[in-house]
């Protein structure tokens, strides 16, 4: 079994937990639905971003220098980091010279990717991400299960157990309202408290050396006001050339995250506020070599809406701590194995290849057509398990043997109607582990076509 079947089998065997998860993303999902719908030029969007973007990467380099030039200009201090590593010792830096032990930090999945929590708690700076889904899997001292929705795998039961055992509200309690309100006075402290505000990048305008973050609670602004400090750190791929780009992505985004026309704040930062120090990390950590892969670059596309998560079966049905990544689903089954193919070669097979992924993207990407890519590649790679390579190699010769084929379906539909259960769902059949075998039909498809024809 591959790494991410085996990791997935225990959020499979909690069957309501699974059947909940891929109702609450499919709810989102469906509001996509009507809000893509309700925009006649949705299609025209979805290209010109696609085309935006294309272009971006073609002159990335080019942009990020003018982006660097005009933060610079509006008084930002521009960092470049080529990894994880890099990211988080400047961070680090930038706190240690300035004595700071106490930070908030909005959403970054940049951040997480490369472990600025850890390392920053490690040197002993007090991180409070304050995102309310990301501070409830902080709390539980997990990582994001989804980028949008990072607690989404989480009950509402188990968040006031949790609130109760650390934040002392009323046991049993189980009212949203409640329960955020009661968050809301704690991360409140933790504003007044910070001496800095980390925040990611949604988007940076090369023409204007301006960015972009968009959250629905307010806490970038909130984690960027109070504090002197803003450290904002960005992959190099979350670059647009034009300001008159900016709403084209800012229209998709909303929708193909939340099925929201617009996300609740779109805050622009442009150099730093008065008597503030703004520092901006850029990050390639990977991103270039990606760049340069003629099959895998349309993955650098991406704006991080979720939208290709939330139609996914598999990640519905999974959950997104199977895929022992910070990006899951399907655009994180493309760029986690150009990362490290031997570490995440399974993710590409976590994919039904339905398509659903690619139809759903805001920006074209073609996914199922990457992970399908990515399936050769393993394989000529050699990093395919032994056990499935032996499997393929066996189907591969029944397959192109057609009477081979007949007589192993026609063996096949005897032997299941005869054997017991405990053989048919022995160890053997991992396919069986979380299914039924349907009831074998009493002929081929072949002999039932043949005897309709014969009819006509
Ligand atoms: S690949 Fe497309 S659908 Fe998936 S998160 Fe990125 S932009 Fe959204």
């Amino acid at each position: 079994m591959s790494a991410h079947a085996v990791a997935a089998a225990e959020f499979v065997a909690n069957g309501s937990r699974a059947a909940w998860h891929d109702q609450a993303l499919w709810f989102i999902r469906a509001k996509r639905d009507n809000q893509a719908r309700s925009l006649p030029e949705w299609e025209h969007l979805r290209e010109l971003a696609s085309q935006v973007k294309l272009h971006t990467m073609s002159n990335l380099a080019g942009l990020l220098e003018q982006f660097d030039e005009n933060a610079r200009r509006l008084g930002a201090r521009v960092h470049w980091a080529r990894d994880a590593a890099e990211h988080n010792a400047i961070i680090h830096g930038l706190l240690a010279e300035r004595s700071v032990r106490r930070v908030v930090k909005s959403k970054s999945m940049l951040t997480e990717e490369c472990g600025l929590n850890p390392y920053l708690e490690r040197h002993g700076i007090e991180v409070t991400d304050t995102d309310l889904g990301e501070w409830i899997v902080q709390l539980r001292d997990e990582a994001p299960s989804h980028i949008v929705l990072p607690a989404i795998h989480i009950k509402k039961e188990e968040v006031g157990a949790l609130f109760h055992d650390r934040l002392g509200t009323a046991a049993g309690a189980t009212d949203p309202k409640y329960l955020a309100e009661a968050a809301r006075q704690r991360l409140r402290q933790k504003f007044l408290a910070a001496e800095a505000g980390i925040t990611g990048v949604n988007f940076a305008i090369a023409e204007t050396g301006g960015f972009v973050v968009c959250t629905n609670e307010g806490n970038a602004d909130l984690g960027t006001s109070l504090p002197p400090l803003h450290i904002a750190a960005m992959g190099i791929e979350k670059i647009i050339p034009r300001a008159a780009d900016l709403g084209v992505f800012l229209r998709l985004l909303g929708r193909s995250a939340t099925g929201q026309p617009i996300t609740a704040y779109s805050s622009h930062f442009h150099g730093p506020r008065p008597g503030g120090e703004l520092h901006i990390v850029l990050v390639d950590n990977g991103r270039s070599s990606l760049l340069g892969s003629e099959d895998f670059r349309r993955s650098l596309n991406c704006i991080r809406c979720g939208a290709c998560l939330n139609t996914c079966p598999v990640f519905r049905r999974s959950g997104g701590h199977s895929y022992g990544v910070t990006v899951a689903g399907p655009i994180g089954s493309i760029i986690n194995p150009a990362r490290d193919a031997a570490e995440h070669g399974s993710l590409p097979y976590a994919c039904s290849l339905c398509g659903s992924c690619s139809d759903v993207c805001p920006v074209k990407i073609d996914l199922h057509n990457q992970l399908l890519t990515w399936r050769r590649e393993i394989v000529a790679r050699g990093l395919l398990a032994p056990a499935k390579r032996t499997m393929m190699r066996a189907a591969s010769f029944v397959l192109r043997r057609s009477w081979l084929y007949r007589a192993a379906g026609a063996a096949a539909r005897t032997a299941l109607r005869i054997s017991p259960r405990w053989l048919v769902y022995s160890r053997l059949n991992l396919w069986g582990r979380q299914r039924e075998l349907p009831e074998p039909p009493a002929k081929s498809f072949r002999a039932w076509y043949d005897e309709h024809q014969e009819g006509r």
